[in-house]
Order: structure tokens, then sequence, then C-alpha cells
């Protein structure tokens, strides 16, 4: 990425998945973050405080919907995307039907590189 001017400090949007053992997403979110750290508080956090809220009212069941992996083996995922703002990453967020697409859309580029 050459065409943006260089920042002192790299805002990306980052994507924080709760993910099955088999990879299906769960639930997932996004924000904009500066480093992985903030990333942890500001967007992975929420997720997993969310999923369990989830949990206890019952709004998403403790198992995958798609493979049956019970809540005890899934875990959370955290990944930089090639956005920068919320802004410019919601049109393919938005486009995405389901969450697995929303990943492929927005982490696609990002997973084969070294
Ligand atoms: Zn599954």
């Amino acid at each position: 990425m050459s065409d943006r001017p260089p920042t002192n400090v790299m805002r990306r949007v980052w994507i924080a998945q709760c993910l099955c053992p088999a990879r299906h997403a769960i639930a997932a979110t996004a924000g904009e973050a500066a480093s992985e750290a903030e990333a942890v508080g500001a967007v992975e956090r929420p997720l997993r405080i969310e999923v369990e809220a989830m949990l206890r009212a019952g709004t998403i069941d403790p198992w995958c919907d798609i493979c049956r992996a019970p809540r005890a083996l899934w875990a959370f995922e955290l990944g930089r995307t090639k956005f920068t703002t919320m802004a410019e990453a919601r049109p393919a967020l938005e486009r995405s039907a389901d969450e697995q697409a929303l990943t492929r859309a927005v982490l696609g580029g990002s997973q084969g590189r070294a």
C-alpha cells in the first residue's frame, strides 16, 4: 500500500471473530485501532463480552449452528484488515451476506502475505 501518506500511527480496521474449531464464525465485530494491543481492548474484548451476553440471554446457542461444536471449543481470533477506517471497510462488510463471507472479503488479502 503506497497510495497513502505515511502517518506516525497506522490505524487499521481490525476484525475480531469467535470461531468454532472448524472456523465457522459464531460472531464477529470490527473496529479501528492503531495496534494489536489496542485492538484487543477495543475490538476483541467487547466481542467476548457480547458473546457471553448473547449466551446468557439465549440469543445464540452454546454450540456451533453448523457443526455443533460446544462453546468450550470456541476460540477468539483477531485480524488486521487492509482498511484504515470503518467508513472505508463498511461497504465490504455490508456486501457480505454472512460472517464467513465477511471474513473472506476483509481478511482474504492479508492472510497469504508474509
Ligand atoms: Zn462449526
